[in-house]
């Protein structure tokens, strides 16, 4: 195959509409060569529209040459590479140029922060924080995985999009929707974060509140879009969606001179990001780019939905879904779909599950803040509050690489963290203002000679 055709297939790209945009070239770099299935290994080709495996059920995984793809990793330098999720577009599955070139432009390339002063509270000297809150357009790591979804679905040639969300799939679907002049669909199941909600209709989604729990909505979902052929972000463009969660390990391990970390910690809900992390660190290793096996991924789940880290400190290979019961709205996932592939991902790698009641979820998000000064929602407190944990328990030596990703942004759920002491308005008079600064706990202020 020559260098100048990455993709295997030399098929039209099937229902793809419109032409390449001024400038960018027909096809993409992709060296996706199919699906499979994650349990039958099945093979379907990568046109086919199919994302649960007829044989068995289980969710369909996307393959590439990784030969081809490590010649064209060397061929182009990182520098000259895009500063956004397609940076490794060699890596992802989305063929067709035209649709890439409209999709995620400003999505990933996250900052990867030295968390010096979160790190000294924890006895932790190279502790690191990949701040998907700031991800663009909206503000979690979902905008990685749904800009996939959105890609592929103007591959297509569709123009409406659904989804099923526990809060920031929404928000994601709602602005990478509508920059790419798509209609979406959003389906909330009731009781999550309202200002969410809202946000996705200001972004000029349509939204449907639903009766029922994440899971029991997400179920339902499937068979909406058996009924209306509606593509789902995160449903029927599963396969495609998961693969824009492997930018982020891509990216952490860039960010740190092409060395892996010797331990990520991060949130699970569904599973797609953490199984994907194991899938993206093992590429890397695959093309040379970096030695990736010893790095360990550990999850976070909030204690009142916890099916996977209950999973994996109990040995168990599959997970028993729970009826979720927890603040952390954006984990509320009772039984995930990818489950069973974070328990092998954390087997193989030698990591570990654990969980934080809602107290400490809510101290994590104080600590991330008052040290960091990051505002994080509470799936980054429950990130913070098991980084906290494994730290105290010894997981970690004191000089190891550690990554804690931060996946979502406080401001979307501040509504729904507890309120802090406020104190009553007062005059604006100095007299008032310093008596209200000691009222408040204002530390006092060295004596000057
Ligand atoms: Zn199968």
């Amino acid at each position: 195959m020559s260098p100048s055709s990455p993709s295997p297939s030399s098929d039209p790209i099937e229902g793809s509409r419109g032409g390449p945009i001024e400038g960018s070239r027909e096809r993409t770099r992709s060296c996706a060569t199919g699906l499979v299935c994650h349990r039958c290994d099945r093979h379907y080709p990568l046109t086919d529209t199919v994302f649960a495996c007829p044989d068995c059920g289980k969710g369909l995984d996307i393959v590439y040459d990784y030969e081809l793809a490590a010649r064209h990793f060397r061929e182009i330098p990182s520098s000259e590479r895009p500063q956004n999720i397609w940076h490794f577009e060699e890596l992802l599955p989305i063929v067709d140029a035209s649709a890439q070139a409209r999709v995620g432009r400003y999505s990933g390339y996250t900052p990867l922060i030295h968390a010096d002063r979160l790190g000294a509270e924890l006895g932790l000297s190279n502790l690191y924080l990949k701040d998907d809150s700031t991800s663009r357009p909206s503000l979690s790591y979902k905008d990685r995985v749904v800009a996939m979804s959105v890609a592929r679905l103007l591959e297509l040639g569709r123009e409406e999009i659904g989804c099923v969300s526990t809060g920031n799939v929404g928000t994601a679907v709602a602005s990478l929707a509508a920059k790419a002049g798509v209609d979406a669909y959003v389906f909330y199941p009731n009781r999550l974060e309202d200002t969410k909600a809202r946000a996705c209709a200001a972004l000029g989604a349509k939204v449907c509140q639903v009766e029922g729990n994440y899971d029991e909505v997400n179920r339902r979902c499937r068979e909406v879009a058996v009924a209306t052929g509606m593509e789902f972000a995160n449903i029927t463009l599963r396969p495609f969606y998961a693969e824009g969660a492997k930018t982020a390990a891509f990216e952490i391990v860039e960010q740190l001179d092409w060395q892996s970390p010797d331990h990520i910690v991060t949130a699970a809900a569904g599973g797609t990001l953490s199984s994907r992390l194991h899938k993206g660190l093992g590429e890397l290793q695959l093309l040379g780019l970096a030695e990736t096996d010893p790095t360990r991924i550990h999850i976070a789940q909030p204690s009142g939905c916890n099916p996977i880290a209950t999973a994996i400190i109990a040995e168990e290979a599959e997970v028993h879904p729970v009826t979720p019961e927890t603040a952390a709205h954006s984990l509320a996932i009772g039984a995930p779909g990818d489950g069973y592939l974070v328990i092998d991902a954390v087997r193989k790698r030698g990591g570990t599950g654990g969980f934080a009641s809602d107290p400490e979820i809510f101290a994590g998000i104080d600590l991330l803040a008052s040290t960091e000064g990051l505002l994080t929602e509470p799936a980054g407190g429950t990130t913070v509050a098991v980084l906290e944990k494994l730290a105290r328990e010894g997981k970690f030596a004191p000089d190891d690489t550690i990554v804690a990703i931060i996946t979502g942004n406080g401001l979307k759920t501040l509504d729904d963290h507890p309120p802090k002491p406020w104190p009553d308005k007062i005059d604006c008079e100095l007299d008032a203002m310093l008596a209200a600064l000691e009222g408040i706990g204002r530390r006092p202020s060295p004596v000057v000679a």
